[in-house]
């Protein structure tokens, strides 16, 4: 459920006119299919781009783009008027489009052929104006939308198609996610609560509240066999403690976890879920807190947010839907201390439990100890570092009447030494442009403590995604300043109020 992305695909639409004649028709639909093709085989396409014929009507527009916004498996459009094409031909079709659109400006050629150039080629060649009416016409319609202007030969260029390809996955995942909450959020916490309903209307996401004890009672009716089975598993892929493994003194605890996997996957599967959430105040009568069952699940795919966060769970999700095929990895994070000095600051992100293994090349350890708060049997959990590798960390806040995404450029670093004694996985980062500007800019824009940190994740995906939804993205980077910073978020106010029309 979770690997659909193969079915999915991009429509690729040129907008040319009758005038032109059969023969230049020919050329431009021929063209249009060698650029197609072209772009299908560049690495940052992750998703198929399908021709489809050179449209010339008004009629043929609308019932194309209405096509488009129907068929499940497209999920954006391209357009790109190698010749000229008259725009108010598009008016219907575009205002009828509901997928994002992403306006390539380009051409057959990248050189001219400066000693043979003819009429011909200058009558057959026109993107240059012919794409600039056609953003006449995008602007004037106020259209959520890229543009991308280059030669697909560039690898910059399909770069940022690429980048564009996965925010349109983003959307369509998040249009279709189902999220199941097990209990409410942690009480008295602001910043992981919100307006469900909102989110649905905004983001698409469905968030569905389930008593945990369903949970509970679906651990008891797990097999012993398949329990067997996934500790097998257990023991193979990560470093299991010796009180752990079969034998040991508290193998059952291990046991248990693997129940929890077996039972919370299988519901989740069964629900069509694609994220859910956990809160450790509301555990019923699971006897320990999801700890290893929920970083197992993560590294399969799925969102997930503690303390009933289930902005930031969907998120994760989104992120990793993104992300798919990219190396590195992304995880539920938690800005938790810091280190101010001698040396460079960083932050050390954590959990109580619950970051992937996705984002360490580490072989996990798998350990059990105390919690220390919930009042529960001592939780099964893996414990690593996360990589040095270039990163982010995203925020999703539910403002009152709009939503904000925040993120900030990271380094994710090695401790200064080694974390002897810390029980949990962790990350150790240093934010752009210090930590100092990045921990003020981010609290004055009222971000969250809940963040998605990812390796894999290009900052231009994550905005093209928020322009596709028209929610704001903020994003704290080396270049940020910090008055400008907050002048930004004066002004983007006044934005969102005007545009928003309840
Ligand atoms: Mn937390």
């Amino acid at each position: 459920m979770l690997d659909k992305q193969n079915q999915l695909e991009i429509w690729f639409l040129t907008g040319s006119q009758s005038l032109y004649g059969e023969e230049v028709l020919l050329q431009v639909a021929k063209q249009s299919q060698n650029v197609v093709n072209s772009m299908n085989e560049s690495p940052s396409t992750s998703i198929r781009i399908v021709w489809k014929p050179v449209l010339t009507t008004a009629e043929d527009i609308k019932k194309t783009c209405m096509e488009a916004s129907s068929n499940p498996n497209c999920i954006g459009v391209i357009t790109w008027m190698h010749t000229f094409s008259p725009a108010k031909m598009w008016i219907a079709g575009l205002n009828a489009l509901q997928v994002p659109l992403l306006h390539f400006h380009t051409q057959i050629n990248s050189e001219l052929p400066w000693e043979s150039l003819d009429m011909d080629f200058m009558n057959l060649n026109q993107a240059a104006h012919g794409d600039r009416e056609h953003g006449h016409i995008q602007a004037r319609l106020n259209l959520p939308r890229k543009i991308i202007a280059g030669h697909e030969s560039d690898p910059q260029v399909m770069s940022r198609i690429g980048n564009w390809i996965r925010a349109a996955v983003g959307w369509n995942e998040a249009q279709n996610l189902k999220l199941a909450r097990f209990g409410d959020n942690m009480r008295y916490v602001a910043v992981t609560d919100g307006d469900k309903t909102s989110a649905q209307i905004t983001l698409g996401v469905s968030i569905e509240a389930y008593g945990i004890n369903e949970l509970c009672a679906a651990v008891d009716r797990v097999a012993e066999d398949s329990i067997t089975a996934l500790v097998a598993e257990y023991e193979e892929l990560y470093e299991v403690s010796s009180e752990l493994v079969k034998g040991g003194a508290r193998h059952s605890s291990l046991r248990y976890q693997a129940a929890i996997e077996i039972a919370l996957e299988k519901f989740l599967i069964d629900g069509g879920f694609s994220a859910f959430t956990t809160n450790f105040e509301d555990l019923g009568n699971l006897k320990q807190l999801p700890g290893l069952a929920v970083q197992r699940l993560m590294a399969k795919g799925y969102g997930f947010g503690g303390e009933g966060d289930w902005k930031t769970s969907a998120l994760l999700r989104i992120i990793k839907s993104m992300t798919q095929g990219l190396v590195g990895g992304s995880s539920f994070m938690e800005d938790y201390t810091y280190h101010f000095g001698p040396g460079e600051p960083k932050v050390l992100g954590a959990h109580m439990l619950e970051v992937c293994p996705t984002i360490t090349d580490q072989r996990p350890k798998c350990e059990i100890h105390p919690l220390g708060i919930g009042g529960k049997d001592d939780p099964v959990r893996l414990v690593f570092n996360a990589t040095p590798a270039h990163g982010c960390v995203v925020g999703l806040m539910d403002l009152g009447g709009r939503f904000r995404i925040l993120s900030n450029d990271i380094e994710v670093v090695k401790p200064d030494k080694e974390l002897k004694k810390l029980p949990v996985a962790s990350a150790v980062w240093k934010p752009k442009p210090s930590l100092a500007l990045s921990a003020e800019s981010w609290i004055f824009a009222g971000g969250s403590h809940h963040t998605v940190l990812s390796t894999s994740l290009e900052i231009e995906t994550l905005n093209d995604f928020a322009n596709i939804l028209n929610i704001e993205h903020l994003h704290i980077s080396d270049t940020t300043v910090s008055q400008s910073f907050q002048d930004q978020i004066k002004w983007n106010g006044i934005y969102f109020k005007l545009s928003t029309t309840s």
